[in-house]
């Protein structure tokens, strides 16, 4: 479903990101751990289309997309959750989702997904007149999955749905995670909690100043002695 391959991003002349490829297969849930400052959200960025990279390509679904506009790849079924969540503070819950559906016109599929969104996250149909800004950081967390799920990705982009939230609160977000897995929809999740991101996943890269330094299955990585010590505190 999306390939990346040889992909090298600058910010100037810092090389967040210098000549990796990765691959994620339909109905997949992949993760990409690593230290902070790794290059996982320039990577996730590049996915989505907000970074451009000064080398290297990006196909989904068999299409080059390397030069197409973050909006068009909203379009062609790629939505991100961002980092810190990003949501408009000032706008209120159900604003925040209508805007997740900023590129459809199918305004009956609009509201039965809007409803479907209700129903796995109860506590947003409440304060759906609610500022976005007034939730607490694992309700903007579902909120930004929720506006993401609104544009109806088959590949959803998540870069550290756990930052931040307490133990039981990043349990339920992954458990929702897994369940919009299971109904479908491919997920890259950049993780820092290692040990998390490889018990909820099929397959991991592991990054280090910009480059792969290990893939395999999520399960074979989880045992293996070098990551358990250099990311599961072991
Ligand atoms: P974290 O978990 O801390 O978010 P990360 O693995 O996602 O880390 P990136 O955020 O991709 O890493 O950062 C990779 C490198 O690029 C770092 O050295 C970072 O300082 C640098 N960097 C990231 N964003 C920018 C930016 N907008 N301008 C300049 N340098 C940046």
């Amino acid at each position: 479903m999306l390939e990346l391959r040889d992909i090298h991003t600058y910010y100037g002349q810092i090389r967040a990101v210098q000549g990796i490829s990765i691959t994620v297969n339909a109905g997949e849930m992949v993760c990409l751990i690593g230290a902070n400052g790794a290059g996982k959200s320039t990577t996730l960025m590049t996915v989505s289309g907000i970074y451009a990279p000064v080398q290297g390509s990006v196909h989904f679904e068999g299409e080059d997309i390397t030069r197409t506009s973050p909006e068009e790849r909203v379009v062609l079924g790629i939505s991100q959750v961002p980092e810190g969540r990003l949501v408009f503070p000032d706008l209120t819950v159900l604003e925040n989702l209508e805007l997740g559906a900023y590129s459809r016109r199918d305004k009956q599929g609009i509201r039965a997904d809007l409803d479907k969104i209700f129903e796995s996250f109860p506590v947003l149909q409440e304060r759906r007149r609610q500022r976005g800004g007034s939730l607490s950081g694992g309700e903007q967390q579902m909120l930004a999955i929720g506006r993401a799920l609104m544009s109806q990705p088959r590949l959803l982009l998540l870069d550290e749905p756990s930052l931040g939230l307490a133990p039981l609160i990043v349990k339920r977000i992954f458990e929702i995670i897994e369940q919009i897995n299971n109904d479908g929809t491919t997920v890259l999740l950049v993780e820092q909690n290692a040990q998390l991101a490889l018990q909820m996943t099929d397959r991991g890269y592991v990054m280090e100043t910009g480059e792969i330094s290990m893939e395999g299955t999520s399960a074979d990585l989880l045992a293996d002695e070098r990551v358990r010590q250099a990311y599961l505190g072991e």
